[in-house]
């Protein structure tokens, strides 16, 4: 959706003070394009809702990881959450001190746990009973340090979210129930190398709901309050990102304002990922068809699922937009003079539609569209189904003013590189 830095200058679709037609006319499209003005400004907004707190803001890598992306948010303070080993090694790549980094994970592998103790991360968001036996045994073999543990609540509460996204409900796969979370803290000495200094909550992406958060943070709280040792509150991401003009959402300081009287006191570590990098991101790509067939109108394009899945996998709605609008048409999509297209995608599926009724004014081969809010869970999505080299990222500098080749596309030799020729 269209925000501060991303907007439209005498018709012409900008990032911050980059026309996206000067940045296609060199790289091609597909592109993802990434204000980092934007970024930093939302991890400032965040900060802010939150200031009387002082929490620690742990980036969720897993949104967008490109290293351009982590190392701005590192010097702007923020630490890393961590999904993988393979995170863990890109954010520290990125520059993030171990310390600054939480490494959850509803199935880490012995591996990954020797890699996480070798390189002294902050904590481990733990998940499992057994995991703190892995945990601790691999800490005896390897002679590390003790670990700081959060222990991964699920507070059985049902966030209002798409299905595929809410993770805090019974019958998830995720964290721990009350009962697995009080029996291994009265079995701690059982494992002498672990510090069950944390609770850890996560209820799901795409939060709309303060009170369903309150009482999923009431809860840990309630159950953490026989253990004084317990001290440290993750309370996870999950901040919403508006994907439509009209989409009502809470705001970054409703759930400050909700949460901040339960939690003083205590050290508060947040996981945010969709609400930094969403609305910083735009996907662009090009027309390469327009066909009419069955009553509708489809604009076939040079993006596909292929580089951005959400559509396909969540459902998820992005507006999608010219880049140059027409001299006739002064306003946007929502506006008279439009048709009611299908954006779709080359690739050889049914799903592979990027928007359907999408209000967009008559275009021709070669025109760019631009598919908004693509910031988050899009190239860290991205395949190479279809032998489809995958698109490079560019990042906007923070002063809006320059660009750069962040990622380059891959080539077909890239998509070789791993089999025996
Ligand atoms: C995915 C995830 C996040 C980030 O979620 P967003 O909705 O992108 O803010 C934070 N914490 C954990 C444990 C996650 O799995």
């Amino acid at each position: 959706m269209l925000n501060d830095s991303i907007q439209y200058h005498n018709g012409a679709l900008f990032c911050d003070s980059v026309a996206v037609t000067e940045i296609i006319a060199q790289v091609g499209t597909p592109v993802y394009i990434y204000s980092l003005k934007r970024a930093l400004h939302n991890l400032e907004q965040i900060r802010a809702a939150f200031h009387e707190l002082n929490p620690h803001i742990h980036y969720s890598s897993k949104a967008n990881s490109n290293l351009a992306i982590l190392k701005s948010l590192i010097q702007s303070g923020a630490g890393i959450d961590a999904v993988s080993a393979g995170e863990i090694h890109r954010a520290l790549l990125a520059g993030v001190s171990a310390e600054n980094i939480v490494f959850a994970g509803v199935g880490k592998t012995p591996n990954e746990i020797a890699y996480a103790l070798e390189q002294k991360v902050g904590w481990f968001n733990v998940e499992n009973i057994a995991e703190c036996q892995y945990i601790n045994d691999a800490i005896t073999a390897g002679k590390h340090a003790p670990a700081q543990i959060a222990l991964r609540f699920n507070p059985e509460v049902t966030a209002n979210t798409h299905p595929y996204i809410s993770t805090g409900h019974g019958g998830a796969k995720f964290g721990l129930t009350a009962e697995a979370i009080r029996y291994l803290l009265a079995q701690q000495a059982d494992y002498p190398n672990l510090k069950f200094t944390g609770i850890h909550l996560h209820i799901g992406s795409q939060l709309h709901d303060t009170d369903a958060t309150r009482q999923a943070v009431q809860a840990a709280l309630e159950l953490i309050a026989p253990y004084p040792e317990i001290r440290t509150v993750n309370i996870g991401g999950g901040l919403p990102v508006a994907y439509k003009p009209d989409e009502q959402i809470p705001s970054f300081e409703s759930f400050a304002e909700t949460l901040t009287p339960l939690l003083k006191g205590y050290t508060v570590l947040l996981e945010p990922g969709r609400s930094i990098i969403a609305d910083a991101g735009m996907l662009v790509g090009t027309v390469l068809y327009v066909k009419r067939q069955a009553g509708q109108i489809f604009y076939i394009a040079d993006v596909s699922m292929a580089e951005l899945i959400r559509t396909p996998l969540y459902n998820a709605h992005h507006e999608i937009v010219p880049v140059v609008l027409p001299e006739s048409l002064p306003t946007i999509p929502q506006g008279e003079g439009n048709f009611l297209v299908n954006v779709v995608g080359p690739v050889c599926e049914s799903s592979d539609v990027l928007g359907r009724s999408v209000p967009l004014p008559e275009m021709s081969p070669g025109a760019p569209l631009a598919i908004l809010t693509a910031g988050a869970y899009g190239m860290v999505m991205a395949s190479n189904y279809n032998q489809r080299p995958r698109p490079p990222e560019v990042v906007v500098s923070e002063d809006g003013q320059s660009w750069d080749i962040a990622r380059r596309r891959e080539t077909w030799d890239d998509m070789l590189s791993a089999e025996n020729l």
